[in-house]
């Protein structure tokens, strides 16, 4: 079968690799259709890892995916050969304190697909993944849309945590694609005014098309300042999606008391500062966000009903594109915001 494999630093090639087979009752065969790429693929494909995880050469990447179940093993009762799955990226065990407590984002044995000494990405033709972690899709959902619930269920799950109520006011600050996903999850479940802030244009532009009241760049304006006027007393939550030491003080000072900062972006950084001073007298809540956690088959139901996360698809290349699809979204370029490889079939 074909995959996509780095091979170094910004350099990837498209390789033949032995199909990969069922070894586990609980696991099913799955052809790939399509693979969103994702901002950790690009750190692995232009940096080499992410932290102290490193990619070690060659290596398949690649989480964002869905396809065609093709054999299921004898243990497989969910689904039948033929189905259309979004898959979850996630291996959880099922038996730790945390799978036990439904918490598998903090699984303590988890493996997850493309990352680096865990398990090989989906960048590939055919991928095994346990059926717990596939979706079924509805026929009226396109594969680049169930692709999509993957950064959509991140969204979803950090707007869970944030426990808002339906005219809570939010600032989301980062329009990627985790950004983005987060705004249309808070519009789908109803949210007050939305106000957007990210360094670029194509961003804010497609944060106003899901429809963001307010959207502005640093690079233009005291985004603080301008938020500030228009909600006097604060935000009730703030999205951090940008993983930067300027966004997270930025969050803390737009927060009401008693709001809530949800940081779902990932500094480069080890340690990131908080300024104490301020959300100790506002008695602030800071909640991490990992991933996503049992909101697959939400962000699933999601996109059946109405929410069009495909908009969110700039670009599309096919499997021997993917180099260039890496390179463009690594360089922003093009006003891309998610860039789509299609493996087989052309949804
Ligand atoms: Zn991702
Ligand atoms: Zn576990």
């Amino acid at each position: 079968m074909k995959t996509v494999v780095l091979t170094g630093i910004r350099e990837s090639e498209l390789r033949d690799a032995p199909p990969p087979t069922i070894r586990r009752d609980d696991e099913v065969l799955i052809d790939i259709a399509v693979v969103g790429v994702c901002g950790s693929d690009v750190h692995y494909f232009s940096e080499g890892g992410i932290g102290s995880m490193r990619v070690a050469y060659p290596w398949t990447i690649g989480h964002e995916c869905a396809g065609t179940v093709v054999e299921v093993g004898p243990a497989v009762t969910s689904l039948t050969p033929g189905d259309r799955v979004a898959v979850d990226p996630l291996i959880w065990c099922g038996q730790c304190d945390q799978c036990l407590a439904g918490r598998v984002n903090t699984c303590r044995n988890q493996r997850f697909l493309g990352n680096p000494g865990e398990t090989p990405g989906a960048m590939a033709e055919q991928l095994i993944m346990p059926a717990a972690s596939c979706c079924p899709i509805p026929d009226s959902v396109s594969f680049v849309a169930a692709a999509l619930c993957e950064p959509l269920a991140i969204g979803e799950h950090a707007r869970r945590l944030a426990k808002l109520s339906p005219d809570a006011t939010v600032a989301i600050l980062g329009a990627g694609p985790i950004g983005l996903c987060v705004l249309l999850a808070l519009k789908a479940a109803g949210v007050g005014a939305t106000y957007v802030t990210d360094l670029l244009d194509p961003r804010l532009d497609m944060a106003r098309q899901l429809g963001a009241d307010w959207t502005g760049s640093p690079r233009q304006e005291d985004v603080v300042a301008a938020i500030s006027r228009q909600q006097p007393s604060g935000v009730a939550a703030v999205f951090e999606c940008a993983g930067q030491q300027e966004t997270i003080d930025q969050g803390i000072e737009l927060l009401t008391p008693g709001g809530a900062l949800m940081l779902i972006g990932i500094p480069e950084a080890k340690e990131i500062r908080i300024n104490f001073d301020i959300a100790r007298r506002r008695e602030h809540v800071v909640q991490m966000v990992r991933r996503q956690n049992h909101t697959a088959d939400v962000a699933v139901e999601m996109v059946a009903g109405g929410v069009d996360a495909v908009q969110l698809a700039t670009h599309h290349y096919s499997i021997e594109q993917a180099q260039q699809a890496f390179e463009t979204v690594q360089q922003y370029a093009d006003g891309v915001i998610k860039a789509i490889i299609h493996i087989s079939g052309d949804e």
